[in-house]
């Protein structure tokens, strides 16, 4: 009986779309990649995702216009910031022009997600990417 009940559960959670990412998702939560501040970064920028309420806040050292190191706080949802994690970690040791160039498709290819359900989540998903962005082209203007 325990065993049919955990096991309806269990296809429940399989069956709803919202649900399949999440276990990856609550996993980056518990353990997040590359949170954390750097004090003497290049690159200190934050913005906000006002549809949801997320915030990103990222710091990354910049020489030699590559990225040496990057790290990010945030507050948000589950995929703000599980998409700040994957992407602090796919961008180290990049050209500022290769991030420069990532756009929605290869931000969503990072995070592994189908949001084509779920379009209001592109924004969350998007937020560490446009963060950086930004904090690139204010290196530049400087
Ligand atoms: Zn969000």
């Amino acid at each position: 009986m325990l065993f049919a009940m955990h096991w309806k559960k269990h296809r429940n959670f399989l069956r709803d779309p919202m649900d399949i990412y999440m276990e990856r998702i609550v996993e980056l939560l518990k353990n997040p990649l590359n949170k954390g501040e750097i004090d003497d970064a290049e690159i200190k920028k934050t913005d906000y995702n006002p549809s949801c309420g997320d915030m990103i806040r990222v710091f990354a050292k910049v020489n030699e216009g590559k990225i040496k190191d990057i790290k990010f706080q945030g507050q948000g949802c589950a995929i703000s910031i599980a998409s700040a994690s994957l992407l602090t970690e796919y961008v180290k040791g990049k050209n500022l022009e290769e991030v420069e160039k990532m756009g929605q498709n290869e931000m969503l290819e990072i995070l592994g997600l189908d949001l084509s359900k779920n379009p209001s989540r592109i924004k969350c998903a998007m937020l560490a990417l446009i963060v950086l962005k930004k904090g690139i082209t204010d290196l530049g203007k400087s």
